[in-house]
């Protein structure tokens, strides 16, 4: 006889375990138990689940680093103790920490799968049922002993994509996350079908934790008439790294009070990632004569990395190392398949 495989289901909130207010009409989280209570269908699941919830429970527009913290020590804890996790979260945030976990847990050989839903459990049109029954099969399902997707990923409306490569595209559709450039890990019709070409495969190394994050990083948003005063403010703020987003294929202004603002805060020892506004394609230095001039002065490419991916990438190469050069050497590598590697340009 198999082995039953043990579940982690670790709620952190979200409209998925939300209650509607019943006189100002208006969403809160709500308890852990309200949220099983609707959904009788885990008790015939043939896997033991348990449950856990962070110390708050909060809309995922409250979430912070130190709740990320939280969630690792929590899988660190237990982490020989299941064959899979899944994580219940709100979708505001959720492609942010979902990149997050996929840096501070790497080498990973169990799923991290988290969901969320649009409309909350207890609506009779909820997606939230199909998102957690679907996403409770996939980080149970193993092929010969070994977990099928062994990666930090995100699981919504019938599809699984990688969690570093995730954004969330709709407030509306039940079809909230996209992953533009990277394909989908599987899909789920009838069956799951498993993209298994496209899913990182367990190494002889051994999972990593790493709960250092420095969150002291700024955002500069590049758009037609940003003034050097701008500039300057945001790269005379006191934070250790930057990300910059720029336009089409990772380009930016040419003025020569750009360029030399972007070059004093690196020589003081600022990092700066450039990342791009489009959704998809890659950041491509040297493709254009002004992205050329982010390449001599030291920017890092962030190549076809996404928004919430960069972020959190910064945050976590910050947090291991306070030389520049170190973390400028941590962001240019891919870590958990958030980026394309040189041979695929
Ligand atoms: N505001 C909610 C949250 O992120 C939205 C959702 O769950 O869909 O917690």
């Amino acid at each position: 006889m198999t082995e039953r495989s043990k579940i982690l289901l670790i709620y952190t909130g979200g409209t998925i375990g939300m209650v509607q207010d019943h006189i100002s009409g208006k969403l809160y989280p709500f308890g852990f138990d309200t949220l099983l209570e609707n959904i009788p269908e885990l008790k015939r699941f043939e896997v033991d689940i348990d449950t856990t919830q962070l110390s708050r429970i909060i809309d995922s527009s409250d979430m912070e680093p130190a709740l990320w913290t939280e969630l690792l020590e929590v899988i660190r804890g237990v982490y020989e103790d299941y064959d899979g996790f899944v994580i219940l979260h709100g979708t505001d945030t959720l492609a942010y920490t979902s990149a997050a976990l996929s840096f501070m847990i790497q080498d990973l050989d169990k799923p991290i799968i988290l969901t969320g839903s649009q409309l909350p459990i207890g609506t009779i049109r909820t997606d939230g049922k199909e998102n957690l029954i679907t996403a409770i099969e996939i980080a149970s399902s193993k092929e010969g002993g070994k977990a099928l997707v062994p990666e930090v990923a995100v699981y919504f409306e019938y599809t699984l994509l990688r969690g570093c490569r995730v954004t969330k595209y709709s407030a509306e559709h039940f079809d909230a996350f996209h992953s533009p450039n990277y394909p989908e890990l599987a899909e789920a019709g009838i069956q799951i079908t498993y993209n298994d070409p496209y899913i990182r495969k367990t190494g002889n190394e051994p999972v990593r934790f790493s709960e250092f994050m420095d969150s002291r990083i700024a955002i500069l948003k590049l758009f037609p008439g940003i003034t050097e005063e701008h500039v300057r403010y945001i790269l005379a703020s006191g934070v250790r790294g930057m990300i910059m987003e720029t336009y089409g294929a990772g380009n930016g202004p040419s003025a020569e009070w750009f360029i030399t603002a972007l070059k004093e805060a690196i020589d003081r020892g600022m990092v700066i990632f450039n990342v791009s506004q489009c959704l998809a394609g890659s950041v491509q230095h040297g493709r254009y004569a002004t992205s050329s001039r982010f390449e001599d002065i030291g920017v890092v490419s962030g190549r076809d990395i996404c928004f919430e991916a960069a972020i959190t990438k910064m945050m976590y190469a910050l947090g291991q190392s306070p030389q520049r050069e170190v973390v400028e050497a941590i962001l240019s590598i891919p870590l958990a398949g958030e980026m394309m590697v040189d041979t695929d340009i």
